[in-house]
């Protein structure tokens, strides 16, 4: 079972994320911290998640916001 939910998916901005994280160095960190899989695209949005203990705000590429989407299902946010 997979216990993560999301709370929220903005577009993308670095102030959404911590320092020492991905989405601050304007990488993707849902494939790179999340998937384990250095990722080279462009952040397109930031989602946040609720675990059981914790809530990271993950950076997503277009890609990875439709991997989300597909996954967990919210509206992808429109082009900025
Ligand atoms: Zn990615």
């Amino acid at each position: 079972m997979d216990a993560k939910k999301i709370i929220w998916v903005m577009p993308f901005d670095p102030s959404n994320h911590k320092p020492e994280t991905e989405g601050q160095a304007r990488r993707c960190g849902w494939h790179g911290t999340n998937e384990g899989i250095p990722c080279g695209e462009e952040p397109f949005a930031s989602v946040k998640f609720r675990y059981s203990d914790f809530q990271p705000v993950y950076s997503a590429c277009k890609r990875a916001v439709r991997e989300i989407s597909a996954r967990y299902g919210f509206p992808i946010p429109p082009d900025h």
